[in-house]
């Protein structure tokens, strides 16, 4: 599977961080890489920074209403970010589950405001440092992904975060037998939801990504790319991770 390396800048980024989109798109321009890059960025950032990126990296959102437009102060629907031009949606991210209250039953509502807007989908999944201690960290993400996954089968689903809330800009990482373990149980849930396609659908690992570990990461199977946060703000520290992927032949 042509693996995916996606940046989550959060809530970071100014105008004057755009120069950062420019040369991370310059990089693959230079090397061309057997990867689909993508950035997603501050809704503010998103319409400059796609024309900034002329196609040569995908900018995505971190976020979106469920629904088309209405009397919600302050929300973006996924529609308005199709229209800024972002091609993909970051939903179910663990800040915003914590943060925002987000249940997977909104999670799933918002899979479907995706689709609907055709934007793709990137949905994000992990467990707490006690709930891996308790021994339940499979069966939390499994009932997250039967649960944020809605029903409707025309879903775009680009693909599935894993990402450890305690791996999350902690500097920590699970070991790779844990990630291949892990990897591997989203695999057989989206195989026994979906069939064939569940086969499809890419597998991120995020938490701690950097230039340092994300070969190691990569290589590992079933981890089809990965979901980078803070080493995602710097185009030299991305482009390194970028280049961890083969170049294009
Ligand atoms: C993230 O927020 O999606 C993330 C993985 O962050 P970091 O890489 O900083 O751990």
């Amino acid at each position: 599977m042509r693996p995916l390396i996606a940046g989550n800048w959060k809530m970071h980024g100014l105008s004057s961080q755009l120069a950062e989109i420019e040369a991370i798109a310059a990089s693959v321009k230079l090397r061309p890489t057997h990867a689909d890059v993508l950035v997603c960025l501050p809704a503010t950032l998103i319409a400059r920074a796609s024309s900034l990126a002329a196609g040569r990296i995908a900018i995505g959102a971190q976020n979106c209403h469920s629904e088309i437009s209405g009397a919600f102060t302050g929300d973006i629907s996924a529609e308005m970010l199709r229209d800024a031009g972002a091609n993909t949606v970051i939903l179910g991210h663990s800040e915003r589950r914590q943060h925002h209250g987000e249940t997977d039953a909104v999670v799933a509502k918002k899979v479907e405001a995706a689709s609907r807007a055709g934007l793709l989908a990137i949905i994000c999944i992990g467990e707490t440092q006690l709930q891996r201690k308790d021994g339940k960290a499979l069966a939390v993400c499994g009932n997250q992904i039967a649960a944020s996954l809605p029903d409707s089968m025309s879903m775009s689903v680009n693909a599935v975060g894993y990402e450890p809330l305690w791996a999350i800009g902690s500097g920590q990482e699970p070991t790779p037998d844990e990630i291949v373990e892990m990897h591997e149980h989203i695999r057989e849930c989206l195989v026994s939801r979906l069939g064939t396609r569940g086969r499809t659908i890419r597998i991120l690992f995020g938490g701690s990504v950097n230039p340092d570990n994300a070969r190691a990461i990569l290589a590992l199977p079933e981890v089809d790319g990965a979901l980078v946060g803070g080493a995602s703000l710097k185009a030299t520290d991305f482009a390194a991770i970028i280049g961890v992927v083969p170049a294009e032949p």
